[in-house]
């Protein structure tokens, strides 16, 4: 890892600093951003949570946390970033890593394109930038699996460079603070959102360095861009919730026009979700010998390369538990076992998995390329869905409990 800076160094250097001439309408909206960030860079200095990809200006910690943190609570990701840097400790040994590997250390947060992209792009940079990661904000944003938001917080957070951020969060903070009531994933507002949160940033960049310290020391801060797109995820993240907004301890309520007009719970004005989907599989544990089939999902599936075991989906048909598995396994007869029923969601998806256990003596005709059969322990060391995983934990105190 590189030396890490100290938020008290008396010299911070803003990258690509280079603003077009000022707009005169953008002149009124420049100041207000201007008179924001003085009060939301105490706020944070105050409140910031220590939160270990917080103690570092590695890039490489910032974005593997960064990736981590899309679709996924802060809570959940601290550990795996640990295990992960412990594991990982650089670029070079994430370009060689084995997939397995990857997965395994992935397994449980979902969407693993996001794991299959961090190992294109540590390749990409071990290729193409020499093994370190660039500071060139277009060279980010051609890495794959980063989209502009993860390219802004990167470029901010490690090189403090005046580039904007805008997830859930900071969308939430800015149409509350602008009082904006259109829905701000529409294409023309949130391109206005993301001028305001580029003014901001902006507005921040030659903020002086002696506001910047924070009370807790182990927190390192590249310069004020860094402190100020930090601040804004900080505060839709602890204050400025979705659900009752805590206005009356939010730094900026005084020049809140939201909070100013009584319209915190009408704004954001987001368009009603999609309404949830329920879906039910039939799910096997075919034991032979002592293991079990299971099979790795293949490319281009959610989930892919991921372990599960064998499974059929049986939702709106009268097919039984035993027909599924007749299906599944081209068995004259079948005598499934009900095991367990786990329940859970992907995306809009409500799923039921309804297990069975089921003895055979012969092998199915099921075996292929992405199919084995594997003793308990043997399953424990490979990468499964969360559902399958929960099936695999209910697995191994049967079986110690039968001997
Ligand atoms: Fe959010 Fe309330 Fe602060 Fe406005 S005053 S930014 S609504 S927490």
């Amino acid at each position: 890892m590189p030396a890490r800076a100290t938020n008290q160094s008396s010299k911070f250097k803003v990258q690509g600093s280079k603003f077009p001439k000022r707009e005169t309408g953008n002149f009124k909206l420049e100041t207000r951003c201007a008179r924001l960030a003085p009060p939301l860079l105490g706020w944070f200095a105050r409140a910031a949570r220590d939160l270990p990809w917080r103690r570092t200006l590695d890039p490489y910690a910032i974005w593997v946390s960064e990736i981590m943190l899309q679709q996924t609570q802060v809570k959940t990701v601290i550990a795996y970033y640990e295990r992960w840097l412990r594991e990982l400790p650089d670029l070079a040994a994430v370009a060689a890593a084995a997939p397995d590997k990857l997965h395994k250390l992935w397994e449980g947060l979902g969407y693993y394109t996001r794991v299959r992209n961090l190992q294109k792009a540590a390749q990409q940079i071990i290729r193409e930038h020499n093994g370190k990661f660039p500071r060139d904000f277009d060279a980010v944003l051609a890495l794959p699996g980063i989209g502009r938001y993860t390219a802004g917080a990167i470029a901010s957070i490690a090189f403090n460079t005046p580039k904007p951020i805008l997830d859930g969060n900071v969308m939430r903070v800015l149409c509350r603070l602008f009082a904006i009531r259109d829905n701000p994933r529409d294409k023309a507002t949130n391109a206005k959102l993301w001028h305001l949160a580029e003014l901001l940033v902006r507005a921040t960049a030659t903020f002086p360095n002696s506001k910047l310290k924070t009370q807790n020391s182990k927190l390192l801060l590249s310069g004020p861009c860094s402190a100020l797109n930090q601040s804004l995820m900080e505060l839709g993240a602890t204050v400025c919730t979705p659900r009752s907004p805590a206005c009356d301890a939010c730094p900026l309520r005084n020049q809140c026009a939201a909070f100013q007009k009584n319209l915190t719970a009408q704004i954001p004005n987001l368009a009603a979700r999609a309404t949830a989907t329920a879906r039910t599989f039939h799910t096997f544990l075919v034991r032979r010998a002592g293991k079990y089939l299971v099979q790795q999902r293949t490319a281009g599936v959610v989930n892919a390369h991921l372990w599960e075991f064998p499974n059929l989906e049986a939702t709106g048909t009268s097919r039984s538990a035993a027909n599924s598995a007749r299906e599944l396994f081209k068995l004259r007869t079948a005598r499934p076992r009900p095991f367990a029923t786990i329940k859970h969601s992907i995306t809009r998806y409500r799923i039921t998995q309804e297990a069975f256990l089921l003895e055979v003596r012969a092998t199915p005709k099921i075996s292929s390329d992405h199919h084995r059969w594997l003793a308990t322990a043997e399953l424990h060391s490979l990468a499964f869905t969360s559902a399958h995983r929960k099936l695999l934990h209910r697995l191994a105190p049967q079986l110690s409990a039968k001997g």
